[in-house]
């Protein structure tokens, strides 16, 4: 110490990433340790952060990518080097692609020799590997750079379009010491990390010439609508400007699904015959059939509200792009139509997508209303619809192929931000990671609804739910097998077909194991008990729900996407 005027109290690494976190009040970590970060989540939880430990890091990172999803704060997620960092980097490609803010902080080995290819301890240049993955990746050096180092990973993550960064801390950084007043000195508060982006005037003036000229418009509200958290606004320019809406699966909620606005009961018909649509935080990709194509029907033109300019134009070309945050672009909106003497939609419009949804919902309700043996997707998913009716604030996690598309629109959603599910890649594995994230962040129960192929992926975090008591409800939709469990070996030989898994598995055994509440349904009167009981326990518990094998299609939805289903109906 060359300085006479430094105090002699000191501090390190492991202090100042916590120090850093908790000045930009981050409370909680997702993570799993090991060599080198052990120490950093119990000192992380000695100085009162929540430290959430996980079986498989990949579920860690889910959770902090939800938790940054339903709370605009970057989510947390602590790894070891190389190979934990690796299974975090799935979750933080995912965040990136999903718009979801998180930060994968991984331990890493000595810089010296990971560059010069020694062969260190899990050896790894893991700054490089997750750059193409990541929205921003940076590494911290030096322990007095701590303090600035987070500071860029919470804003990049979290200003403009959110994502995933990843913050790379070398072992020896961790154990750095330095004087604890310079140390003090260097965190840094973040100031408004994701400033309002106003949208210029003359872009709101070209959307609301375009809209007043509309016959048929449509609004289409995407996760970005509900991340964004202008719940009130979305609202009043739905209501005030009369136009049907589209909410995507994870903007379910953001007006309850039962609104007589939604066309969700009549989406292809609004899609093929809307005139002019206003994309409110959803992009034209695959999920929308890139915009164009028989799904779009009659020509267009686009109205898009996005955070990210270079989103404009990229699948179709757009008439009105509005950019800026969407708070302050619906407000514009919503402005002009007040102001601006904009009238009702045509009731020829919105009279023809009432007949329709009248015509589907009637169709859907006798669906619905039957009752086979063994149950089939629509039967179960009734009986789980009409508990959830009862519990608006239930957050919903759901992936799997068709226990996906049936829930999607079977499941009725009446508040913003309750469900999560496989998003922009349509991907299986994030079931107990949300389910987590969520039930840590909301404090209020989860109901996961999952295929079991999908609950494979995640399944032994079923211990986590437990370890943590979690109000995790978690229903297995049990076909026997990936899409269903008929599938057979055409060799006649002793392995099963590739879509098949183990006969009449007891997937309520698997959280008995751990403490939890198991339940072997095979009738929806036995799924309402269960569930009802379930939610009300507030306990771990998982429903083991019998489906009939033979339901259930290739590829679920995606049948066009298959290269051996596409063109066959
Ligand atoms: P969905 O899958 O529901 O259609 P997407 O993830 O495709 O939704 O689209 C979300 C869009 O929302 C992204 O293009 C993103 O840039 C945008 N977005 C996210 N947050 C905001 C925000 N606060 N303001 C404006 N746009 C946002």
């Amino acid at each position: 110490m060359t300085n006479s005027t430094q105090s002699a109290e000191q501090t390190d690494g492991f202090h100042l990433v916590v120090d850093a976190l908790k000045h930009n009040d981050i409370d909680t970590i997702f993570g799993l340790v090991g060599i080198p970060i052990t120490d950093l989540a119990r000192l992380a939880q000695a100085e009162g952060m929540r430290f959430i430990g996980f079986r498989h890091e990949q579920h860690a990172g889910n959770a902090a990518a939800i938790a940054g999803y339903m709370t605009q704060k970057p989510g947390i997620c602590l790894t070891v080097s190389a190979p934990g960092f690796l299974n975090g980097l799935t979750a933080l490609a995912n965040a990136t692609t999903n718009c979801f803010p998180m930060i994968l902080i991984s331990g890493s080995s000595e810089r010296e020799i990971v560059d010069l290819q020694q062969g260190d301890y899990e050896e790894m240049d893991q700054l490089n590997a997750a750059k193409p993955y990541a929205k921003a990746s940076y590494r911290i050096n030096k322990a007095e750079d701590i303090g600035i180092g987070v500071a860029r990973a919470i804003r990049a993550a979290v200003s403009g379009r959110p994502g995933g960064v990843y913050l790379d801390l070398p072992a020896q950084l961790l154990a750095q010491v330095i004087d604890a007043e310079h140390g003090r000195r260097s965190l840094v508060k973040v100031v408004d990390p994701a400033p309002r982006q106003i949208p210029a005037p003359d872009a709101v003036q070209r959307a609301l010439s375009l809209l007043k000229g509309a016959k048929k418009p449509l609004i289409l509200l995407g996760k970005g609508a509900a991340y964004a958290q202008a719940d009130a606004d979305i609202r009043a320019f739905v209501e005030e400007s009369g136009i049907p809406y589209l909410p995507m699966s994870m903007a379910k909620g953001l007006l309850p699904d039962t609104h007589a606005q939604s066309a969700s009961a009549a989406r292809s018909y609004v899609l093929a015959e809307a005139d002019v649509v206003v994309l409110v935080g959803a992009r034209l990709n695959w999920l929308l059939a890139h915009g164009k194509g028989k799904t779009w029907g009659a020509p267009k033109q686009f109205i898009q509200i996005d955070i990210s300019p270079t989103e404009i134009d990229s699948n179709v070309a757009i008439a009105a792009p509005v950019i800026g945050d969407i708070g302050s672009c619906v407000t514009a909106l919503l402005d002009g139509i007040r102001s601006g003497g904009h009238g009702k939609p045509d009731p020829a419009w919105t009279g023809s997508i009432a007949e329709r949804k009248d015509k589907n919902l009637t169709k859907m309700a006798a669906m619905l209303a039957q009752n086979p043996s063994p149950m089939n997707f629509h039967s179960a998913l009734r009986s789980i619809r009409d508990v959830l009716k009862t519990r608006p604030d239930i957050n919903v996690v759901n992936e799997g192929a068709n226990t996906l598309d049936f829930a999607r629109s079977i499941i009725d959603m009446y508040e913003p931000r309750k469900r999560f599910d496989s998003g922009t890649w349509g991907i299986m594995g994030i079931g107990m990671g949300f389910a987590i994230g969520a039930a840590v962040t909301s404090g209020k129960p989860v109901v996961a609804i999952e295929g079991d192929s999908a609950f494979g992926f995640s399944g032994m975090e079923l211990e986590t739910i437990c370890r943590y008591e979690l109000p995790v409800t978690t229903i297995i939709f049990n076909n026997n097998g990936v899409y269903r469990g008929t599938d057979v070996n055409p060799t006649g030989g002793k392995d099963v077909a590739p879509t098949v898994f183990v006969k009449n598995a007891r997937y309520d055994k698997m959280i008995e194991a751990f403490g939890g509440i198991g339940y072997h349904v095979t009738t929806p009167e036995e799924m309402t008990r269960a569930l009802t009981e379930a939610i009300a326990a507030g306990k771990p518990a998982l429903i083991n729900a019998v489906i009939d094998e033979t339901a259930g299609t290739e590829s679920g939805r995606l049948t066009n996407l298959n290269p051996s289903t596409a063109g066959k109906k």
